[in-house]
């Protein structure tokens, strides 16, 4: 199998409030992703997941730690963060080697406590993120309201990148504010099709509104964009992603997106805008290693880029056993590695030889022989590696920055 090149991989998350959505949308992303061959609803027990869970039962390993999709050629893993308070630690740990998240709010409640808890993990990280506004179908659901709770509640800027058309009931598609249409998804049950139209008239001044706004705030962080908007009074939408993208990585906004998960509405815009607006491994800075003991914190440390030609390291994040053994899920940031390669366990300070490799799909693992840098793959067989130890190459045994902990937990009750 040919490697994906690096700026056509995704490390993301998906995280949640409780009962926001976080598991109809991954199911959804991995049926449109074509690597789910089954689709059900989550209160009748037919899930993916749960067929994950039965699958994994009759001893064929399926795993949710990293689960791989492919959307248009791009590789996106798909890293499970815990949505559970109890899990802060977890969540904690999971956003260390995801380069982006998609954070899904609720429709009708806004942003939610745990919500809140979650964002403010992901900024000690600086995950960079793209919100989606989930359940626009249900009663009560309002977008502009559950948008406004991202002000009020979290204090960010955020630009809003699609309006809803339709409420409720009535909720059929969106606005596409970058592109300037209606995108109107079809009668059929899986919600897989849908057209363009022209924006309809009653929403046509809301649109120009938040056009307006959506170019101001993007284009504040791209000078050339700015200049292309003053000279030709709008900009391509190329410049115009560009610029989103920039302002996402950084921080300086948040773009929100919209739709409804259950009603398979909004999750294919939804995998376009992980693509065009969360960054690939090297679209952000590598990881930086570790700090000798004693040494400060705050001393500038050397950082290691996403690049194969360097030699190998990469951080062990999640170990799941089943019947086969140890499954250690690596995010690998540099080099690559073969089946029977030795490494080191930085960590540790011994040797680790690489046995079987595995990336997992919703529906089945795959066998690979090699991993690279900005990818993620499950080792078979590592005798003695943890949660949070770097694996390295000998040539260059660092350290990775480990995981800080202990994280403050925040009172919600
Ligand atoms: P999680 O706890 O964040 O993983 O949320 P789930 O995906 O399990 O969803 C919680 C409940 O909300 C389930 O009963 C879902 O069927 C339902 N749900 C999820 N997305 C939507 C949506 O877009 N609209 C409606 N009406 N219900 C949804």
């Amino acid at each position: 199998m040919a490697r994906t090149p690096l700026d056509r991989i995704r490390n993301i998350g998906i995280t949640a409030h409780i009962d926001a959505g976080k598991t109809t949308t991954t199911e959804r992303i991995l049926y449109y992703t074509g690597k789910s061959h089954r689709i059900g609803e989550v209160h009748d027990g037919n899930t993916t997941t749960d067929y994950m869970d039965q699958e994994r039962e009759r001893g064929i390993t399926i795993t949710s730690a990293a689960v791989t999709a492919v959307w248009k050629d791009y590789r996106i893993n798909v890293i499970d963060t815990p949505g559970h308070i109890d899990f802060n630690i977890e969540v904690n740990r999971s956003l260390r080697v995801l380069d982006g998240a998609v954070f899904i709010i609720e429709g009708v409640a806004g942003v939610q406590p745990q919500s809140e808890t979650n964002w403010r993990l992901a900024d000690r990280y600086n995950v960079p993120r793209l919100i989606f506004i989930n359940k626009l179908d249900r009663t009560g659901a309002d977008f502009y309201r559950a948008a406004a709770t991202l002000t009020e509640k979290l204090g960010i800027t955020w630009i809003a990148l699609q309006l809803p058309i339709g409420i409720e009931d009535t909720f059929k598609g969106v606005v596409d504010l970058i592109e300037m249409k209606a995108i109107i998804w079809e009668g059929d049950e899986l919600g897989a099709a849908y057209h363009y139209e022209d924006i309809p008239e009653d929403l046509k001044e809301k649109a120009a509104e938040y056009r307006q706004l959506l170019l101001d705030t993007a284009l504040s962080v791209d000078d050339a964009g700015m200049e292309e908007y003053f000279e030709k009074g709008d900009v391509s939408v190329e410049t115009l992603k560009r610029a989103i993208k920039r302002g996402t990585i950084d921080g300086t906004f948040r773009p929100v997106m919209c739709g409804t998960a259950f009603k398979n509405k909004g999750v294919q815009p939804l995998l376009d805008g992980v693509i065009d607006y969360l960054p690939s491994p090297i679209d952000i800075a590598g990881i930086k290693v570790a700090a000798e003991e004693g040494e400060d914190e705050s001393v500038d440390r050397r950082i290691i880029p996403a690049d194969e030609s360097l030699p190998f390291a990469g951080l062990a994040f999640k170990i799941i056993n089943d019947k086969y053994g140890n499954l250690t899920f690596v995010r690998v940031y540099a080099g690559v590695l073969k089946q029977g390669d030795m490494v080191m366990n930085t960590t540790k300070g011994h040797k680790e030889r690489i046995g079987r490799m595995f990336q997992m799909h919703a529906d089945k693992r795959e066998e690979i022989k090699e991993v690279s840098a900005g990818d993620i793959a499950a080792f078979v067989g590592l005798k003695d590696t943890g949660t949070g130890d770097t694996l390295a190459d000998q040539s260059d045994p660092v350290v990775l920055e480990r995981m800080a902990f202990p994280i403050p937990v925040i009172d919600i009750s």
